[in-house]
């Protein structure tokens, strides 16, 4: 394994890297509502977050990984590397775009859609002016996906929808959602769902806020009262939704953007402890000093990750690795800065006095969803059991 990137991927790092030092937008601390692998922001730092998205779009580096003919620059696992890397570090603004829009639905329809959906679709993703969510999770059905309720029936041309969607993030700004909802309720559960994509202005659907523990808004529930969908909204077959839904793409998913951003929070806290007293350094370097070893060995673990993609390998218990890892050091980490910053750590961005502008703190509530979401760690472990240790389920 060779860790040096070429001089080719290093000359687009460090225009990357001049580009968000110009064009990244200044952002109020209060403007931080959560991450969901970019950073999510607030009604206020919306329009900023938007305008930034469309600069990228100017340069095609929305989806730089996406093939040229549906907007990308067909970047390599490696360029995409270096972009995430680079993101990560800096930490611009999303409106959700870079993870739901790019990640999420656009590859499933570069699979799975018509070439109507993806002449529809796929361009107002990578001009950065639609704005998508994710409808799969329910109040009984996170983990457990496939028993979900949301019940889809056909009704000559169209689809009704019926049922509620929860922990929708971004549904308050979304354009379009793809959601997953049961199309034969008598086939085994994972076999009668179907896969849509649906305005968020057809009527009989509601956004009611639900508000995190940091009294920030990022996620939603979503109820849907009989709302009518031409056949069209359906990718892929019906019935067949849970395969398509669990679409992946040779895009990068190193992790790398996560172990960037710790990275820089990491800095910052060293930053801190060379400014204090000789009884705080002493009492707070070693602990710093293994959080510093973790985070490189985390970037290592997503090096690892891109390599495996590079050599056209699929990681599977690899990535569950990471996401575990990731997640329980980003705690580790907020617990130690609020600790380590005393009394004056627990004050939050609102404070006028606040150090950092209140990150670690807010780092601490927003880190706590970190090993729930994209598959909670206990199922991450189960993979890691069962898919990398060869252990029987059970
Ligand atoms: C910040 C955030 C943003 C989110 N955004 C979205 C979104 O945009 N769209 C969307 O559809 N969903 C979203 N989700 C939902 C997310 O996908 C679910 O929270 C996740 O799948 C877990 O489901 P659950 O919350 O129902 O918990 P449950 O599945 O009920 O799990 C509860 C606990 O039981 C454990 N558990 C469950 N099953 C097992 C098992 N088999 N073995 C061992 N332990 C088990 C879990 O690990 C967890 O600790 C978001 C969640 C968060 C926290």
């Amino acid at each position: 394994m060779d860790f040096r990137f070429s001089e080719a991927e290093e000359k687009l790092r460090s225009e990357v890297r001049q580009f968000l030092q110009e064009h990244m937008p200044e952002l109020d601390p209060v403007d931080r509502v959560g991450s969901i692998g970019g950073l999510v922001v607030s009604e206020n730092a919306f329009e900023k977050a938007m305008a930034f998205n469309k600069k990228l779009a100017e340069r095609g580096w929305i989806a730089p990984g996406w093939p040229k003919e549906y907007g990308g620059l067909g970047a390599t696992i490696y360029e995409q590397m270096v972009f995430n890397e680079e993101f990560g570090y800096a930490g611009p603004p999303d409106t959700g775009t870079r993870v739901l829009g790019v990640g999420l639905l656009g590859p499933t329809l570069i699979v799975h859609g018509t070439e109507e959906q993806k002449r529809e679709h796929l361009s107002g993703i990578t001009s950065a002016e639609v704005i998508w969510c994710q409808g799969f999770s329910e109040p009984s059905a996170g983990s457990d996906l496939a028993s979900l309720q949301t019940r889809a029936v056909r009704d000559g041309d169209d689809y009704i929808i019926s049922g509620q969607k929860s922990w929708t993030s971004e549904a308050h700004h979304a354009d379009w959602m793809f959601l997953l909802a049961r199309t034969d309720p008598d086939a085994p559960k994972h076999k009668g769902i179907s896969f849509f994509v649906l305005d968020m202005k057809t009527p009989g659907i509601t956004v009611q806020p639900m508000i995190h523990m940091a009294n920030r808004h990022h996620f939603n529930d979503v109820f849907f009262d009989n709302v009518r969908v031409p056949k069209e909204a359906l990718v892929g077959e019906e019935n067949r939704g849970w395969y398509v839904g669990m679409t992946l793409l040779d895009f990068e998913r190193s992790g790398i953007i996560g172990f960037a951003s710790q990275r820089r929070t990491l800095e910052t806290m060293l930053d801190h402890l060379r400014g204090s007293p000789q009884r705080i350094r002493e009492k707070y370097r070693l602990g710093l000093a293994e959080l510093m070893i973790d985070n490189h060995v985390g970037r290592c673990l997503s090096y690892r990750i891109g390599d495996m993609q590079a050599k056209g390998q699929t990681p599977s218990h690899e990535g569950s690795a990471m996401k575990v890892f990731q997640s329980d050091l980003l705690q580790r980490m907020a617990n130690f800065g609020v600790k380590m910053l005393g009394l004056a750590g627990q004050l939050l961005p609102e404070e006028p006095k606040a150090p950092y502008d209140g990150e670690m703190p807010e780092s601490y509530m927003i880190a706590v969803p970190a090993t729930i979401y994209a598959g909670s760690n206990e199922i991450q472990r189960n993979i890691i059991a069962t898919r990398g240790l060869g252990l029987p389920r059970g």
